[in-house]
């Protein structure tokens, strides 16, 4: 049954990644009677990051596109390193990207049985052996790229003592690191990987799904590829570094006879000021340089998720960034544009004040309050528009306002107007400063009640438009205004006798408190729960976008920043 097909839009438009020539190319010459059946293949043994993201859109997205399927699958070998925390956290993830893998979740342990039985089949076909050397003995013996490894003095068991001995390292006779079975294969290869490499080893450890059963586990070359066949995967996709061990994956399939998928290697994911490996990423979280896994400085899904990043923006990027045969390095701030780009389309804007100073309107009646009226989202037309309250007492961005400015200053200083967003055009007239600091305390203004926003008479123009928040109405708020984690643009390549942990960024997390107009409350209300992936989060005018964070509570919301407006970290945007 041909169930894949290629789009019909698809078929002279755009050009292609390699991969998706070559999926074309298969079935166009009817390779696989015409299935496309792709596989995402976490170990459990970590949290997924960005660069999962990437390998997850790109083979759920190649299935979906070509009408086929793509399996979730667990390589889960190593029970040493694996926990079902890492299970959950995964799916929760995928699924959260977007992606549906139905009723096809799978776990390379469901498979020991069958992988137990392809090592019998090579055993007596005298392609494999039960080898008695230690770890050390066997990594001693692998010789170099150059020169030739030696051959085990076990190699030339018979048949009949590697089945003996193979069931009874089944059984438990043997402790760990006694014995291993290896693939006899050759020593003398050009690739190591060839070189009689280790299938099983004894490992008595509790698995996290199938417990005491077993004391023997296959390695992850031995379970990776078989586990592809059985599943029938058509295109495994995989990181360049499996180019290497192509040859044995092929070598397995071919021995034991089965169903070959089609391998395909692309280059892995790197992101500037950002490193990726797990070990890494766990040494993090062990170190307390973050604060868990799902710091919203990490690159994990969970802390991008956590941040504010939408599963939209992070489809976005992984699309635009392609798929390369090359190692590449992605400037993060691509990440942050996408971000950006879709937070823009559709967050709701809600006017902030991060490092308040007070205005006061001296002409302004004491006790009048007025309802100014401003659009929700300029961007979206249907996103209608919200009251904010404009009274005499107000709050503008400390740095908005200079007592000597320069020429091209346009914001508020001594003598000059500037419109205050969706209200009226002000002058400062004087100002109060601390006697003791010197710090500026109040900054005196008038209004002029003749250009109010949205009045046919308001059309007077000056230069500078200030977000504001009145301050008897404005709500309080914990933001935490987060920054690169790491200085340094490649953490994982440190200058001579360092570590990337040298290049920490201590200013990587700022908290500070917020003055928010009252809206906030209300549209967090509406909103309510992350169905749509968008709630909670809001671009604060002038500023950036900002998402609610999971400490948030109605009495003391807490908000993550995003990223900021434009690339240039935490400046206040000069006004047009
Ligand atoms: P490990 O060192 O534990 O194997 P890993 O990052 O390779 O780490 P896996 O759980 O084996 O983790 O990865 C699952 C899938 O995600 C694999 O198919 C892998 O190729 C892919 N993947 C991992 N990291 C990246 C990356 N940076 N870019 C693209 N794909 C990646
Ligand atoms: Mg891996």
């Amino acid at each position: 049954m041909i169930d894949a097909t290629i789009p019909e839009e698809e078929k002279n438009t755009r050009s292609r990644n390699f991969i998706e020539e070559i999926i074309e190319e298969d079935l166009r010459t009817g390779v696989n009677e015409g299935r496309v059946h792709t596989r995402f293949p976490p170990e459990p043994n970590g949290y997924l990051h960005i660069g999962h993201a990437k390998s997850i859109c790109l083979n759920f997205g190649l299935g979906k596109k070509y009408h086929g399927k793509t399996n979730l699958r667990f390589d889960d070998t190593n029970p040493v390193k694996e926990d079902v925390e890492y299970v959950d956290s995964i799916m929760e993830d995928v699924k959260w990207l977007g992606f549906d893998w139905e009723e096809r979740l799978f776990y390379a342990s469901d498979y020991f049985e069958q992988l137990y039985q392809y090592a019998v089949i090579l055993i007596r076909k005298e392609k494999a052996y039960v080898c008695d050397m230690s770890a050390e003995e066997i990594s001693g013996t692998r010789g170099t790229p150059t020169r030739p490894g030696q051959e085990s003095t076990y190699r030339s068991r018979s048949v009949e003592e590697n089945l003996d001995l193979f069931s009874r390292m089944r059984a438990g006779e043997f402790s760990d690191g006694t014995r291993v079975l290896r693939a006899k294969i050759d020593m003398a290869s050009p690739n190591m990987h060839m070189r009689d490499p280790v299938l099983y080893r004894i490992l008595h450890a509790h698995h996290h799904r199938t417990g005491d059963q077993w004391c023997i586990y296959p390695m992850y070359d031995f379970a990776h590829g078989q586990s592809d066949s059985i599943e029938r995967i058509t295109h495994s996709i995989c990181t360049l570094e499996f180019e290497v061990h192509r040859p044995l994956y092929d070598w397995f399939i071919r021995e034991i006879g089965i169903y070959a998928p089609r391998q395909i290697e692309f280059a892995r994911l790197n992101v500037t000021y950002t490193v990726m490996s797990k070990r890494k990423l766990l040494e993090l979280v062990r170190e307390g340089d973050v604060n868990g896994w799902d710091d919203p400085r990490m690159p994990t899904i969970c802390g991008l998720r956590r941040r504010g990043f939408t599963p939209e923006s992070i489809r976005n990027f992984a699309d635009t960034i392609g798929v390369a045969k090359r190692d590449n390095v992605i400037d993060v701030s691509l990440l942050e544009f996408c971000v950006r780009e879709d937070l823009n389309k559709r967050a709701g804007r809600l006017m902030a004040v991060l490092n308040p100073v007070r205005v006061v309107i001296d002409n302004y009646p004491d006790d009048l309050v007025e309802e100014m009226e401003s659009v929700n989202n300029p961007e979206d037309e249907f996103s209608g528009k919200r009251k904010l309250p404009f009274s005499k007492t107000l709050l503008i961005e400390r740095e908005d306002f200079m007592e000597d400015p320069p020429n091209k200053f346009f914001r508020l200083a001594p003598g000059r107007e500037v419109r205050l967003k969706a209200a009226y055009i002000i002058r400062c007239e004087s100002v109060v400063k601390s006697p003791e600091s010197g710090e500026i305390t109040e900054i005196h203004c008038t209004y002029d009640p003749q250009t109010k926003s949205g009045m046919p008479e308001s059309n007077r123009k000056v230069k500078g438009t200030l977000h504001w928040v009145s301050e008897k109405h404005a709500v309080k708020a914990e933001v935490r205004l987060y920054d690169r984690l790491f200085t340094r643009e490649n953490p994982d390549d440190p200058e001579e006798g360092k570590s990337y942990r040298d290049y920490l960024n201590p200013d990587s997390l700022k908290v500070i408190t917020a003055m928010i107009e009252p809206a906030v409350l209300t549209s967090m209300d509406k909103t309510g729960g992350d169905d749509a992936g968008i709630s909670g989060k809001y671009q604060f005018e002038r500023i950036g976008y900002f998402s609610v964070d999971l400490d948030s509570t109605p009495q003391n919301l807490v908000f993550n920043r995003v990223v900021p407006l434009r690339d240039s970290w935490s400046k206040i945007e000069k006004v047009k």
